[in-house]
């Protein structure tokens, strides 16, 4: 695994065009040092042709917060890793929680899903993977987040100098305002890493991203353990002033 850095913003469905537009101006004012961290937003599909002319010059990359997991065909309301490529998106979050929470979306499918991203040239998948609050207290979290992660990496052929982001999310702690403990973010990451170690992964880049109520008070404290490369942030990344600060603070 390599030192880098990532601040992903997930909006969600919350910005409409003129929001999402008015949050990049606002952000524009902030200073990026891409060489410190990579900034990526994923907007709703609607907003991504507009937000690429604003950021153009700015150092930050959009993506895609979903991705069919078809090529092309008669498949009606799903969108293609062709159509984000040449909207211009370079990231594809797959398998966030609310995916499989309200659109039943199986590991079956999300391996699919994975697949179809990583194979492109152009795209980097975001995997998230993640055990819900039952899981948690029955101590399943190691076996949930190894049969996630077998169900996506066994369906991948590795490939030199390509990036993986695995973005361990707690589905608890998503949107609960309640953040993972940094004890509990710490155990879990190394859990995640030696179930890596199974996969030839050959000379893939995997960084893994912590997600779940990251804000500006706690992004401190957890950007501080060495297994973190970086977050996947919700609700604190449609307030330009807040998402700044979690940047910053890694
Ligand atoms: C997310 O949606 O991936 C997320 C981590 O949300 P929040 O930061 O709101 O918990």
């Amino acid at each position: 695994m390599n030192s880098k850095c990532f601040c992903i913003a997930n909006w969600k469905m919350y910005l409409n065009n003129i929001e999402s537009i008015n949050f990049i101006k606002k952000f524009s004012k902030f200073e990026l040092n891409n060489d410190k961290c990579k900034v990526v937003i994923c907007p709703t599909y609607t907003s991504i042709p507009l937000l690429l002319d604003l950021v153009k010059n700015m150092n930050i990359s959009l993506g895609s917060q979903n991705i069919s997991q078809f090529q092309t065909g008669p498949y009606t309301g799903e969108i293609s890793t062709d159509i984000i490529e040449e909207l211009g998106c370079r990231w594809s979050i797959i398998g966030h929680s609310e995916r499989r929470q309200f659109f039943n979306e199986s590991d079956l499918l999300i391996s699919e899903k994975l697949k179809s991203v990583y194979d492109t040239s152009l795209l980097t998948p975001i995997l998230c993977i993640g055990e819900t609050l039952n899981e948690m207290k029955d101590n399943h979290t190691k076996k949930v987040l190894g049969n996630q992660l077998d169900s996506a990496l066994s369906n991948l052929v590795f490939k030199n100098d390509k990036d993986l982001l695995i973005a361990y999310e707690p589905v608890w702690a998503i949107g609960t305002g309640i953040s993972a403990d940094i004890n509990v973010i710490s155990k879990n990451m190394k859990i995640i890493k030696d179930f890596i170690k199974k996969f030839d992964t050959k000379n893939c880049n995997i960084y893994l991203l912590y997600g779940g109520s990251v804000t500006e008070d706690n992004a401190s404290e957890i950007s501080s353990l060495n297994e973190i490369d970086g977050f996947l942030i919700g609700s604190s990344s449609i307030d330009p002033v807040k998402f700044y600060s979690i940047y910053k603070q890694f």
